[in-house]
């Protein structure tokens, strides 16, 4: 089970609806950052679980973001969360190190999968 979750993204609406969807009945702990730098320095300070990770954002994106998380942690958990799906976008995050991508705003049912996904991972 997932004890904590990091959310990077430099959205408070798109961080509040995240949340929103995520289960509350297990005394799941939420950190929040609102920028890639900020992100990565609440990374290694709590180390989550699970990072969900937008891409655009201001001082630093997600790309590096991503790239230096897993650089300095390879078993790092991200989840890249972006409006833009593009097949590009979706190639360099999995080289990045990315588990998985998903579509903003998430759909229960996709973020649902996504938990389970962050689960697995966690395990190996
Ligand atoms: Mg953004």
């Amino acid at each position: 089970m997932l004890k904590s979750i990091l959310i990077v993204d430099d959205s408070p609406v798109a961080r509040m609806i995240m949340k929103k969807c995520l289960p509350t009945d297990h005394g799941l702990t939420i950190y929040e950052a609102s920028n890639g730098q900020e992100g990565v320095e609440r990374y290694f300070s709590h180390k989550p679980d699970l990072t969900f990770m937008d891409l655009t954002m201001p001082v630093m994106d997600g790309f590096q973001a991503l790239s230096t998380i897993k650089q300095r942690d390879p078993d790092a958990v991200i989840i890249v969360a972006t409006a833009d799906i593009q097949e590009k976008v979706l190639s360099r995050v999995t080289t990045l190190g990315a588990l998985h991508t998903i579509k903003k705003p998430p759909s229960k049912e996709a973020l649902k999968d996504a938990l389970e996904r962050a689960t697995q991972a966690l395990k190996h």
